[in-house]
């Protein structure tokens, strides 16, 4: 029970809003991507600069309350918004600066992949992010950062130059490789542990006009499709990223009859590299079947970096399993095909994604915290439907999916693709550095106050601290 007084002086005390569930606008801000996230916090600090996370972090240090932090709130798992306590919401906090001569960017927490891309086009410049635009660029950085200049440039985290941190204690600091080195090596992978982050400095790159999109075959061709681009993708530069999607055509996208008849395996992604060279790159990729539908094309990189949102509508209800891939044989291809079939959802996507063999690859191990950085293919089913109604069957049918891929899958996950699936998995997104996580976490958050993520327990918590 915190005394209305501490509550007044709170609120006054920030630039930004501070929402409870009485007020208007409450019910819109605790909304996540994810709808089957649906928790109600006491308390909404809607941020507006670095001086409101100090407080709200002091605030609910001094009345023990449970406090999660939100970037652009896109985490299947939720992690970004508690039951019963204090939400520190970044979202509003959407500042970018681009210093085009050094190519580099300093962006706020609440700025997503679509918003930084649009920023940077202008000076024909990109950073590398994620696959859509949607999600936040602060939570996708401090785990790994998977998307289209990967092979290229190398995760999102890679790119990352400094970044400015409120601790636990509710101090500013600056980690990068010449301050606060272990803390820098923590945030880059598993960052929610560690601290609020309220700004990022970036390295980015030249990007401009890029060759983009898609081709699309009927799932009955999916087979052939599949293993075409197992060789196409073993021999493709690193300017391709690259990775089959499989997917029913929604009403809006325009496609031929054909697809419209049962799903579609979409094979596609980004050349970032001069044009012509990124034709002819491509264009076996383009001949090959022929498939029902090409849509590779020009575009802005900043259009490429949205053109597959479309995808993953916000506020559906997402179940996810994910897991590195130990190779990539014909099994692997026609269990996937066969249960993909036998998805209960239309709106349901599969993906193989080819992250690695590339600049990601040429990062040592132990360089940041991320997990692992030698399993170059990595498998996603993110399991989407409308009506709660549809949850049992959906959840069931992606567990006994994942289940069947066991024998292919390696026991290494993707931070950023967990649900809430308890500390084993956690592990499992670490490795080997699991350990120096601990450590780590019993120097900057001995008493787990960030807690609410994908959580490096310290062993040396006073976990009754905060309630
Ligand atoms: C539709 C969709 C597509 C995706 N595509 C990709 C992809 O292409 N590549 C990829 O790598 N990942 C992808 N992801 C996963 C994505 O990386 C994570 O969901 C990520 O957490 C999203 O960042 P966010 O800021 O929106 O997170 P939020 O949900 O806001 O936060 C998640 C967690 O991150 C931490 N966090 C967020 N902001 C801060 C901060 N400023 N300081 C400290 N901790 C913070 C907190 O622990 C928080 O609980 C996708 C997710 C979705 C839903």
């Amino acid at each position: 029970m915190i005394p209305d007084s501490g509550l007044q002086e709170f609120r006054t005390s920030l630039r930004g809003q501070l929402l409870l569930p009485d007020d208007s606008g409450y019910d819109e801000a605790r909304k996540i991507h994810n709808a089957m996230i649906d928790r109600h916090p006491a308390l909404i600090a809607r941020c507006a600069g670095v001086a409101d996370a100090i407080a709200a972090v002091k605030f609910a240090r001094q009345h023990g309350v449970l406090v999660s932090v939100r970037g652009a709130g896109h985490n299947v798992a939720g992690s970004s918004v508690c039951d019963g306590g204090l939400v520190i919401d970044l979202s509003r906090m959407k500042g970018v600066r681009v210093d085009p001569a050094a190519r580099t960017a300093r962006v706020e927490p609440g700025v997503t992949w679509a918003e930084f891309a649009h920023e940077l086009q202008s000076f024909g410049l990109a950073a590398t992010g994620g696959y859509v635009g949607t999600t936040g660029v602060a939570g996708l950085t401090l785990g790994g950062g998977l998307g289209w200049m990967v092979r290229k440039h190398g995760l999102a985290l890679d790119n990352l130059l400094s970044a400015d941190v409120v601790t636990a204690e509710g101090r500013l600091l600056t980690a990068s490789s010449t301050q606060h080195e272990d803390l820098f090596w923590g945030l880059r992978g598993a960052g929610g542990n560690f601290g609020i982050v309220t700004s990022f400095d970036f390295k980015v790159h030249p990007a401009g006009t890029v060759l983009a999109g898609l081709v699309l075959h009927p799932l009955s061709k999916a087979r052939e499709a599949l293993r075409f681009w197992r060789e196409f993708e073993s021999h493709a530069p690193e300017e391709v990223a690259n990775g089959p999607v499989l997917f029913n055509a929604p009403p809006e996208l325009p496609v031929p009859d054909v697809l419209r008849k049962e799903p579609i395996v979409g094979i596609g992604g980004v050349y970032v590299g001069p044009l012509e060279t990124g034709k002819r790159v491509l264009r076996p990729l383009r001949d090959f079947g022929p498939p029902a539908a090409d849509i590779f094309q020009p575009m802005p990189y900043s259009a490429a970096q949205t053109m597959a949102d479309f995808l993953w509508p916000a506020g559906s209800y997402n179940y996810w399993k994910s897991g590195y891939l130990k190779g990539l044989s014909d099994e692997l291809f026609d269990t996937i095909l066969a249960w993909y079939a036998k998805a209960p959802s239309p709106r349901t996507v599969a993906l193989l994604e080819h992250n690695g063999d590339g600049a990601m690859s040429r990062v040592s191990e132990d360089a940041t915290a991320f997990g692992y950085r030698n399993w170059p293919y990595n498998f996603l089913v993110t399991s989407i439907w409308t009506h709660a109604s549809e949850s049992e069957a959906n959840v069931r049918w992606t567990r006994e999916f994942f289940e069947a891929l066991r024998p292919f899958v390696a026991d290494a996950v993707y931070v950023n693709y967990l649900g809430e699936e308890g500390e084993e998995r956690v592990r499992s997104a670490y490795g080997a550095k699991y350990d120096r996580l601990v450590a780590l976490k019993n120097k900057y958050d001995p008493t787990n106050f960030f807690r609410m993520n994908q959580n490096i327990k310290p062993s040396r918590a006073k976990l009754g601290a905060i309630a």
